[in-house]
């Protein structure tokens, strides 16, 4: 590869989180991209976590899975679906995990005696990370998680410094990323927390180029000038990012407001135009298409929705390449159980989906939901769990077992037709080895494996014909062979599978019954939405129309 020498534009959070640094730095690096660069993006998590994939889908919302079988940020998620291009592990990192390379190499001997410290040690290893990467993109977008001011946030920052102290303008620009609240009384805008945050920035000695500056309210000119002015950076600089009804309007927002002029006069960037044509007239399509359908969205973590989120994602996907709006019903699995009445209404949807999950509870209302699928030939889709669920289903309901289980469930189950597989393959070929008592992390089928699918399957017609699909895949339990026979006796199809593990199963007589083992959201972009989950959607119109 020819070295070529990495720009670096970081992305830092003011005033409070959750404003959409996330997508501040995916419209970013997509608008770029758009224009021609080789881009790269890195998000950096100040927690102490070694990786996301052992915290709760609750507090930290849904761990996003990269081909490569990194556990990571659901941010990833977002770069993926924006700049339609694969991350691996490189493109996350935590606090914890670059403790714990220090804490190793420590360990080993690998600092010869001398004294560790936060600087340099700990801030070298975030800088190597750092440069890691961003080898061979000509321009690296490096979103740091939390908010300016936060205590775990600061040897990221001095990372930032000194990389910048070290390239120069020309290679290493800041964002940041900022809060202009209203206060409705007064129906005013207010700039003083953003000046703070800024002050607080430079008082570390990062001072931002351009300043990203969140509002419900479109700023004046006066807003702007008194931003540029307080804050100290190019009228031109003060990028307005107003709220937005889909997240995919936003590069085109920012366009608008050109963010590219001081992002290429400050890189020395040729100039360029991106070309956004075909991602606008998929967000037109997002805002007002010509069709609906309604899918009843079967859960258990409906109180918080960002752990569904690539799900939800790649609905939107395949809603906009159908021109379709697709109304999501949240059904709650547990409320399933107790209401009959709520089961009823699942009549008048035209699709169900059962996604994936971990645990017992709220299983009994997912098969509920299974079952009326199968016997009302509602188009259903089964991920991961939502699978392994669905073969439960058909067990006790159509071949009669009612001891059919998962080893999930029921370690002790006379009848595993789903069981923990002690050894299998990984993605490098090596076969891993795994017991009961196996700790909680790294004990997962994770990331990318190949499926061969079956001649004449729904599954193939899904996937254009191809015989071998790739998806990525978050699981521990597996469909067991052993009642293989049985099931396709009874109707039901193996229609996927990888190396003798059962990946996908439809049903004989139903018009679309699909389940999967893997978890095609994880796939899914914008401009290239996944294909079972397009299909799905495309099924569902179907049964709108009847
Ligand atoms: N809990 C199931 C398993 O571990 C399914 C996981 C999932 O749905 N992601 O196999």
């Amino acid at each position: 590869m020819s070295k070529v020498e990495t720009k670096y534009i970081f992305v830092t959070g003011g005033v409070l989180s959750s404003l959409g640094k996330g997508i501040t730095s995916s419209s970013i690096a997509t608008l770029l991209k758009h224009s021609g660069f080789e881009v790269g993006i890195l998000k950096i998590d100040p927690y102490i976590n070694v990786d996301p994939g052992t915290m709760s889908p609750l507090e930290h919302g849904e761990v996003f899975v990269t081909r490569d079988g990194a556990e990571t940020d659901l941010d990833i998620g977002h770069y993926e679906r924006f700049l339609n291009m694969d991350f691996s592990s490189k493109n996350n990192f935590t606090t914890g995990q670059v403790y714990l390379s220090v804490i190793d190499r420590e360990r080993k001997g690998g600092y010869l005696g001398k004294t560790i410290q936060v600087i340099p040690h700990i801030v070298d290893e975030i800088k190597r990370r750092i440069k890691l990467a961003g080898e061979g993109k000509e321009i690296l977008v490096v979103e740091l998680g939390g908010t300016v001011g936060d205590i775990e946030g600061l040897p990221f920052l001095e990372a930032m410094r000194e990389i910048k102290h070290e390239y120069g303008i020309e290679r290493v620009i800041s964002v940041h990323v900022t809060l202009i609240p209203l206060i409705r009384v007064a129906g005013e805008l207010k700039t003083k927390p953003t000046q703070h945050s800024v002050q607080e920035l430079r008082r570390i000695g990062i001072t931002p180029q351009i300043i990203i500056a969140r509002t419900e309210k479109e700023l004046s000119k006066e807003l702007k000038n008194k931003l540029s002015m307080s804050c100290d950076v190019d009228y031109d600089c003060v990028i307005m990012a107003q709220d937005a009804k889909s997240i995919y309007q936003m590069p085109l927002n920012f366009l608008k407001e050109g963010v590219l002029v001081p992002i290429s006069r400050f890189l020395k960037l040729p100039q360029s135009t991106p070309d956004m044509k075909e991602w606008d007239s998929l967000v037109k399509r997002i805002l007002a298409p010509q069709n609906e359908v309604s899918i009843a969205f079967v859960g258990k973590y409906l109180n918080l929705k960002e752990s569904y989120k690539s799900l939800i994602e790649a609905l939107v996907h395949a809603g906009a390449n159908l021109d379709t709006k697709v109304n999501i019903q949240w059904i709650d699995s547990e409320e399933l159980e107790r209401n009959q009445e709520l089961l009823k209404q699942l009549k008048y949807v035209d699709g169900i989906l059962v996604p994936g999950g971990f645990g017992e509870r709220g299983i009994k209302g997912k098969m509920e939901a299974i079952k009326f699928a199968r016997e009302n030939k509602i188009p259903f889709l089964g991920i991961c769990l939502g699978m392994q669920l669905a073969i439960l289903e058909f067990a006790r309901n159509v071949l009669g077992v009612k001891e059919a289980d998962s080893m999930e469930f029921n370690p002790k189950t006379k009848e595993p037709f789903i069981y923990l597989i002690e050894n299998f393959i990984d993605q490098n070929g090596e076969k891993q080895i795994r017991t009961h008592t196996s700790p909680m992390g790294g004990t997962m089928r994770l990331g990318e494996y190949e499926c061969q699918t079956k001649e004449g399957s729904k599954l193939q017609k899904a996937y254009n014909g191809q015989k071998i699909i790739k998806e990525r895949h978050r699981h521990r339990y597996e469909a067991n062979p052993k009642y293989r026979e049985i099931l396709e006796k009874n109707g039901l199809i193996i229609s996927g599978e990888s190396k003798g593990l059962i990946e996908v199963i439809e049903l004989e007589n139903h018009p679309w019954f699909v389940a999967v083992q893997f978890h095609p959201e994880f796939t899914s972009r914008l401009q290239a939405p996944n294909l079972v989950i397009l299909e799905f959607i495309k099924q569902a119109s179907k049964h709108n129309a009847n």
